[in-house]
């Protein structure tokens, strides 16, 4: 088991988690969703994480290849920009959660970088903090996109009690 922790104030972020060995793959992001929901089924359940190992979210690049595009991160979608189309340059090794598992999380002020349909579409980087104000997670849950939210490889860390066993 495992719990993430803001890097800079030490602040427990998660419950207790267990690893996944891979980013699920999620079924029908393109595919048409139950009436009325605004959200895509989560890639994590609630309990679990993964780490996913592509370059994920802000900045996005212009692909080399423009005229054979592919999506602009795992999960993702095409986008295109006055440049081109794009892909993400941002950090690989993020930490993949249920969005309800990082419920201590916050929006930023004015919900900065939160700009999407029905909720972020998580590509304008991170926006979410700590509630000591580090920017460290972004949560991706627009009606376009996945719903999953991203902790920074950096800005926290796991810690696992040596004598879990699980
Ligand atoms: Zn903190
Ligand atoms: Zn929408």
């Amino acid at each position: 088991m495992t719990v993430f922790h803001c890097s800079r104030c030490g602040n427990a972020l998660t419950p207790d988690l267990t690893a996944l060995p891979t980013v699920p793959a999620v079924p029908g992001i393109d595919v048409a969703r139950p009436e009325g929901a605004r959200q895509a089924p989560p890639t994590v359940p609630q309990g679990y994480y993964a780490i996913e190992p592509e370059p994920w979210g802000a900045p996005f690049v212009p692909q080399e290849d423009q005229d054979n595009p592919v999506p602009s991160q795992p999960r993702g979608l095409l986008r295109a920009t006055l440049d081109g189309f794009v892909i993400s340059a941002g950090a690989r090794d993020t930490i993949v959660l249920h969005p309800d598992d990082g419920s201590v999380l916050q929006p930023l002020p004015c919900w900065e970088n939160s700009t999407g349909c029905c909720g972020p579409d998580g590509t304008e980087g991170p926006n979410r903090a700590c509630p000591c104000g580090a920017r460290i997670a972004t949560l991706a849950a627009d009606c376009s996109g996945p719903w999953e939210l991203h902790l920074d490889p950096v800005r926290t860390y796991a810690f696992t009690p040596p004598d879990a066993h699980r």
